[in-house]
């Protein structure tokens, strides 16, 4: 059957895709379609996350440029989109805390970091003890940081209503398609398959591979990224009773116990609506779908027969930090006790058996390369026709404005979308008017 022509093909309905597909149709005169395997938008990680627009403190200004600079434009991006759309965005801030003596430098290494990020010196403030337990009195901590730019919200409200300005900017969708086969060849245009639709094909001029924790596969399945490995990681939450909901006023972040991988220990998290929650832990499972045992256990064999073939694989496992890491994160999947406990460091009142229901576990999917090493920055692969956007992890949804405008501006500038004239960008459309991306490009290039 003959398919449908688009000049751009967006693979995944998340944050990052339904984003880029908003400032396509915005800003360029393509033809776009966002292809989803689920029947909506946000039906993944987008929508199962800790809900932070997350300030880029935490982000070592060499190896996670990228993060750090989406982080810092995100919140301005968001507070602006939020405030015109009337949703919430509740600039409530953070502490991060040190429990130990020696984690104090690394308070001070953060403030530095902040600043070399982009934050102001008043939006970043180091606190010693006494200083913290005026913020907060039921907070146990040696010294601690107050970041005044980082906010709660609700991302999948936000992606829902990026697809209503999709849509109504003349953007298309297919929902219930999963992508089963993509066949490039440099003289034509792309033609994409799906599973259980048939014969059904479309075509595209270009494609864009925004498909979360199924990236690298797909990008594999391109001849792209072959000597990567992609690891999974479950993030776990607890939701605190009611009545611990006015125990701190801020989320409170820990300085990580494990400095070389990038999962944060637990935090006490206060959501855009008010309830608290503990988490994420970092279990590891097979694939990226694997919230629930079943899950789990159907994606055990392709996984493994996969990684075991993998150098890199092998190198982490002979890791000895990375094998810590894992047992603790394994232990507090098991032991709601355990998991509690992380948190109870800092906030000592809690009460472990006072928890009684399970938050949103979300899928984290972490690239190793072939010695065995964590990529700690996003990883943009390109090839003539394609874009495969791998390894977007936290800061991931407080970045996906940022990240789609400049992948966007970039497609313009490289001709695969064509740029509406001056006349067209301004055509009267609030989101139009609401950016200008080639400042927001230059501000993360440059
Ligand atoms: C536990 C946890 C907590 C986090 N907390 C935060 C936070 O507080 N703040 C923050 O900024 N970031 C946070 N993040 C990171 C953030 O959530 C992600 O970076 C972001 O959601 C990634 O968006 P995405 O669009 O790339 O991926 P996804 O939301 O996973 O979207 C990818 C989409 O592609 C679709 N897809 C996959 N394969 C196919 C296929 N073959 N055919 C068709 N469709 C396909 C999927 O169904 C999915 O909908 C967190 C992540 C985790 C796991």
């Amino acid at each position: 059957m003959e398919g449908r022509k688009y000049n751009i093909a967006i693979i995944g309905g998340g944050i990052l895709g339904v984003s880029i597909g908003y400032f396509l149709a915005l800003f360029s005169k393509s033809s776009v379609v966002i292809i989803e395997q689920e029947r909506d938008v946000a039906y993944h990680t987008s929508s199962r996350n800790t809900g932070k627009v997350h300030a880029p403190f935490l982000y070592d200004p060499k190896e996670k440029k990228l993060f750090a600079k989406i982080a810092l434009i995100g919140f301005e991006m968001w507070k602006k989109y939020s405030d015109l759309k009337g949703i919430q965005f509740k600039n409530d801030g953070v502490i991060e805390v040190a429990t130990e003596d020696e984690q104090i430098d690394t308070l001070k290494k953060y403030v530095n970091w902040g600043i070399k990020n982009g934050l102001e010196e008043k939006d970043i403030i180091f606190l010693d003890h006494k200083q913290t337990h005026q913020i907060e009195p039921n907070i146990s901590c040696k010294a601690s940081i107050l970041c005044k730019k980082d906010a709660s919200v609700d991302y999948h409200l936000l992606t829902k209503s990026l697809k209503k300005d999709y849509s109504d900017a003349g953007g298309h969708f297919m929902f219930s398609h999963k992508v089963k086969r993509i066949i490039s060849n440099s003289h034509h245009p792309i033609t994409i398959s799906f599973q259980n639709q048939n014969e059904e094909t479309i075509h595209a001029d270009y494609l864009i591979n925004a498909s979360g924790g199924n990236s690298l596969e797909i990008a594999h399945s391109m001849g792209i990224g072959r000597d990567l490995i992609n690891l999974y990681f479950r993030g776990e939450y607890w939701i605190a009773p009611q009545e611990y909901e006015t125990v701190t006023s801020h989320s409170i972040y820990s300085v990580p116990r494990q400095k070389k991988y990038p999962f944060l220990d637990p935090h006490w998290i206060i959501k855009f609506d008010g309830h608290c929650e503990i988490g994420p832990n970092a279990v590891p499972v097979f694939g990226a779908y694997a919230y629930n045992l079943t899950n789990n256990f159907t994606e055990v064999m392709p996984k493994i027969k996969n990684l075991m073939i993998k150098h890199g694989f092998w190198s982490l496992l002979l890791d000895r930090e990375f094998l810590s890491l894992v047992s603790t994160e394994i232990n507090s999947s098991f032991s709601k006790k355990s998991m509690i406990n992380r948190v109870k460091r800092f906030l000592p009142l809690l009460d472990p058996n006072k928890f009684t229901k399970r938050g949103l576990s979300g899928i984290r999917s972490v690239i190793i390369n072939n010695q065995g090493n964590i990529i700690p920055e996003t990883i943009l692969l390109k090839d003539a026709a394609s874009l495969n956007i791998l390894n977007y992890n936290s800061p991931g949804a407080t970045g996906g404005l940022p990240m789609a405008a400049m992948i966007v501006y970039d497609l313009i500038k490289d001709g695969f979308a064509q740029r509406k004239n001056d006349k067209e960008d301004l055509s009267g459309n609030e989101n139009s008017n609401l950016w200008n991306i080639e400042e927001i490009y230059s501000r993360i290039k440059y």
